[in-house]
């Protein structure tokens, strides 16, 4: 089925202890479309400058990703900055600009309207609910991610969207300082308050978490040896988990589990190299060789 998504499309400045590019391709959508078109088909939903080259477009071609909704405009790419500490859980942002972001309207081409499937990735909420709004239909699934950057700016309009989404999927800092809460179970409740049922907790090196009404349930990260750039990691995750469901076309306690798997999974490829470089060379049997292996690391009897 087929899997909606709005979000940024955006150039990074990334520096990390382990080396420096000053210009890579970017965007929470541009991570999320990638990992999830390894599961399902995924419209998405942007808009690019005219710095956004028919080159750099390519890191879309021959996916299952249709670009019909990525708009071109005059003006310059979103644009962000960042740089991540010795441990890389870590990161400050330098810059943030939203360039064509600032005044984008989406509107959403007509073979998207039916999408079953929607992720709300990280940008303006007042963008993802105008977008969630286009959709005909209740679709079966509406996930949403945010950065502090909206927590903090634009909170009104995120309680808003939030009332629509069922899956939050977002890291451990910003759960906190969504739900003024330390502890991430009593953040989960006060976070279902707020509209979702279910909250993904992307947590670094350290994890992800689920809490839903089936209680909780935990994935580790998988580990590596040598990660080089966290960039994107939470989007991947997103697309593998989404990209999953969509894929399956269920959201049962198993089906969630397995998108977790998924989400890990597409994470640490991410991580492996700058930008999404590792993401777009990956083979879809590395995908489940992955997974088999989580499975291993992470059985045991009693
Ligand atoms: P992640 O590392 O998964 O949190 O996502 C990093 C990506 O999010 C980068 O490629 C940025 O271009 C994008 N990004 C950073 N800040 C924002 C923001 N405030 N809104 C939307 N996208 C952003």
């Amino acid at each position: 089925m087929s899997l909606l998504v709005v979000g940024s499309v955006a150039f990074d400045a990334i520096e990390s202890p382990y080396g420096k590019e000053d210009r890579i391709i970017g965007g929470a959508a541009t991570y999320f479309a990638v990992a999830a078109s390894f599961f399902t088909h995924v419209n998405l939903v942007g808009i690019v400058g005219d710095d956004f080259t028919r080159d750099d477009e390519k890191i879309f071609h021959g996916r299952k990703i249709d670009t019909t909704g990525l708009e071109r405009a005059n003006g310059k790419c979103f644009f962000w900055a960042g740089r991540y500490l010795q441990n890389l859980n870590e990161r400050v942002t330098i810059t943030t600009e939203l360039n064509v972001f600032a005044d984008f309207n989406p509107k959403l081409p007509e073979k998207y309207k039916d999408s079953k499937y929607v992720f709300l990735a990280n940008i303006a909420p007042n963008l993802q609910r105008s977008v969630l709004h286009q959709v005909k239909k209740r679709p079966k699934v509406v996930a949403l991610d945010t950065m502090n950057y909206w927590i903090e700016r634009t909170p009104a309009d995120l309680k808003e969207t939030l009332k629509h989404v069922d899956i939050l999927v977002i890291n451990d800092s910003e759960t906190r300082q969504l739900s003024n809460e330390h502890n991430l179970l009593r953040a989960a409740k006060h976070i279902f308050k707020m509209g979702p049922s279910a909250l993904v907790v992307k947590r670094g090196e350290y994890g992800a978490m689920l809490v839903d009404k089936n209680g909780v349930f935990c994935v580790p990260a998988f580990p590596l040896e040598e990660p080089h750039d966290p960039t994107g990691a939470g989007d991947a995750f997103a697309g593998g988990f989404m990209g999953y469901l969509a894929g399956a076309g269920k959201h049962n306690d198993a089906a969630l589990r397995r998108a977790m798997v998924y989400g890990t999974v597409m994470g640490s490829f991410t991580v492996e190299e700058f930008g999404p470089r590792r993401l777009t060379r990956l083979k879809p049997k590395e995908i489940y060789a992955r997974a088999r292996h989580i499975l291993k690391l992470s059985q045991f009897k009693l």
